[in-house]
């Protein structure tokens, strides 16, 4: 190790995106001394553009939790409006799905829309920019345009040489690099053939003159004050889904851009020698009412076509480094999984980390957790996406299968959030700032507990069945509805799930709106033990919440 002081750090973050200048900012406001090295410069193209509740509570409570207001200004889109520029993001108000046939005209009613509380589309760009500046405010170095060209890790610490000849020593290296992640292929560490089941590609670009897709349709309009272009809006067929992301689609926003993207399965839409260009305009003439919308479009950067999508490692962590998610694997960005499991990880992965630099301590115990944790992320999400691909074959399949999705995710924001919602609400928020003390990764594991033995994996072999070609999508369909029906573990009825003349759920409306009292109160009655740990909350916390809501409203 060198003695040169100047080029010593506590951490040294490889990648300069969204998640290695998170996790650097939460680090150096907490007087770590982080250097984050990338070999591109900001601005610069960025993917993983949809947000959703997940990841804006993630946010939140990584803000919070580590006392960095300026991470939760990216948490809504009326934050990231305010603190940062209309122009930087789009307005998220739903989840807006569409069913195509080839050659044939949408029908309205295979459509579903998932009303939200305001989240947003992120224009990369400047969202990534803007997130550098805050850590470099923190006193994160960052290092742009800089080329690693060798990292040793050891017992005693670790050394980066750059192209040049500098050198950096480290206690602790992470890996933020995304797919072409550095660790990953010097240690070996990625899984060939990968173990997940999803088989998937994409082809995306950012385009201008994408019609909003209410002015496509003839009818159906505004039924229910949600607006097919003000949410993140899925064009779903057999083999695939396409992503259309504006960042236009709201009265401040002066950005024209709006984000494109399709995705096949790779068995029934394999890669070709054909340019994405024509693979698009082909794509296209299959799906009339897809075509609408693209009449006036045209990319304005050329498109990215890549190969299978999915890669994972069979390891993120060993003594004195840790991978994060999007260097360790993916998935698919149905779901929008990538940044929200990031944050999930960088929530606990700050605490360990700043107790093995106080203590010298690196043993990989406390990350091996976090990689369990990791993993189980990933395996989640794969089980989700390929499952979602078999059930695009069939409407009335893939209307079941949303709801799986839609229970999981409620899950996951309930256990996760509610009693760290309700004291932030309170103005407890010193009470959340204890990071040091917060090892219990279980609130993060995305489960559904509690719904009865093994539901996730029931429903998920359901479906897998049909794809087998073991069992019909109309039955696997009527078996995922029973399974939803037959849960007595939530409120009778909750949310009406299980009611499939119910296309459409408004998280946001008066409707959910009590709803969520309901659940708040039988959370409180219920005897049920998986609901005492899972959905706990203080109920001095509630009141303080609903008191300090009503005086500030006044
Ligand atoms: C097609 C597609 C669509 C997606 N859509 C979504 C979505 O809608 N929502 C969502 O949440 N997630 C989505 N994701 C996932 C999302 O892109 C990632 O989760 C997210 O960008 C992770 O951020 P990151 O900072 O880890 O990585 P990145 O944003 O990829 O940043 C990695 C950084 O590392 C730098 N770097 C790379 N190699 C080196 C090196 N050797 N040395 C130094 N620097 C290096 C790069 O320049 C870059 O700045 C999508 C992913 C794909 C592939």
């Amino acid at each position: 190790m060198i003695a040169d002081k100047t080029k010593q750090f506590d951490v040294i973050i490889i990648g300069s995106g969204l998640a290695g200048t998170l996790l650097a900012t939460v680090l150096a406001r907490h007087n770590v001394k982080v250097a984050v090295i990338d070999k591109n410069v900001h601005p610069r193209f960025a993917i993983g553009e949809a947000m959703t509740p997940d990841t804006d509570l993630m946010m939140t409570i990584l803000s919070h939790q580590y006392s960095v207001p300026e991470i939760d200004h990216l948490s809504s889109f009326e934050k990231i409006c305010e603190h940062i520029s209309p122009s930087a993001c789009g307005l998220k108000r739903s989840f807006n799905f569409m069913y195509h046939r080839q050659g044939e005209k949408q029908i309205l009613a295979e459509t579903n829309k998932t009303g939200v509380e305001p989240s947003s589309h992120l224009f990369r760009q400047k969202i990534d920019l803007y997130m550098v500046k805050v850590a470099l405010k923190y006193g994160v170095e960052v290092f742009e345009n800089t080329t690693i060209s060798d990292v040793d890790i050891n017992s005693e610490g670790v050394r980066v040489d750059l192209k040049g000849g500098d050198v950096f020593t480290a206690r602790y290296i992470v890996d933020a690099s995304g797919y072409n992640s550095l660790l990953s292929r010097k240690l070996n560490l990625r899984e060939t053939p990968t173990r997940f089941k999803t088989q998937s590609r994409s082809m995306f670009t950012h385009m201008k003159g994408v019609k909003h897709y209410d002015d496509c349709l003839t009818n159906g309009k505004e039924r229910d004050g949600l607006r097919w272009h003000q949410g993140t809006l899925h064009h779903l067929f057999d083999g695939g889904w396409m992503w259309v992301i504006p960042f236009n689609n709201h009265d401040k926003s002066d950005n024209p851009i709006c984000s494109v993207g399709v995705n096949f399965d790779t068995r029934k839409f394999p890669k070709t020698e054909i340019s994405a260009d024509r693979e698009f305009k082909d794509f296209l003439a299959k799906y009339p009412d897809i075509a609408i919308q693209f009449e006036n479009a045209n990319p304005i950067r050329n498109w990215i076509s890549t190969g299978r999508l999915q890669y994972s490692s069979h390891s993120c962590t060993g003594e004195r480094y840790y991978l994060l998610p999007h260097a360790t694997g993916f998935v698919d960005p149905l779901y929008s999984f990538g940044l929200v499991n990031s944050c999930t990880i960088i929530i606990p992965l700050a605490a360990r980390l700043m107790k093995a630099l106080s203590t010298h301590d690196y043993s990989i115990e406390p990350f091996l957790e976090l990689e369990q944790l990791q993993q189980k992320l990933f395996d989640y999400n794969d089980n989700l996406v390929n499952c979602s691909y078999i059930s695009f074959a069939n409407y009335n399949l893939w209307d079941a299968w949303r709801r799986i999705w839609i229970l999981g995710s409620f899950m996951r924001q309930t256990k996760a959030g509610v009693s760290k919602k309700l004291k932030i609400a309170a103005g407890k928020v010193q009470e959340l700032t204890n990071f040091q003390d917060d090892n219990n990764l279980d609130s993060l594991t995305p489960s559904y507990e509690g719904l009865g033995d093994d539901f996730f994996q029931k429903a998920t072999t359901t479906v897998e069945q049909v794809e087998a070609g073991l069992l019909s999508a109309d039955e696997a369909t009527s078996r995922l509805l029973s399974l939803i029906n037959s849960i007595d573990f939530l409120p009778d009825d909750f949310y009406q799930l299980g009611d499939v003349s119910r296309k459409n759920i408004d998280i946001a409306s008066n409707f959910v709106r009590s709803e969520h009292s309901r659940f708040m109160s039988w959370v409180k009655t219920s005897q049920k033990p998986e609901v005492k740990k899972y959905f706990d909350y203080d109920v001095e916390d509630l009141l303080a919440a609903i008191e300090r809501t009503a005086a500030m409203s006044t």
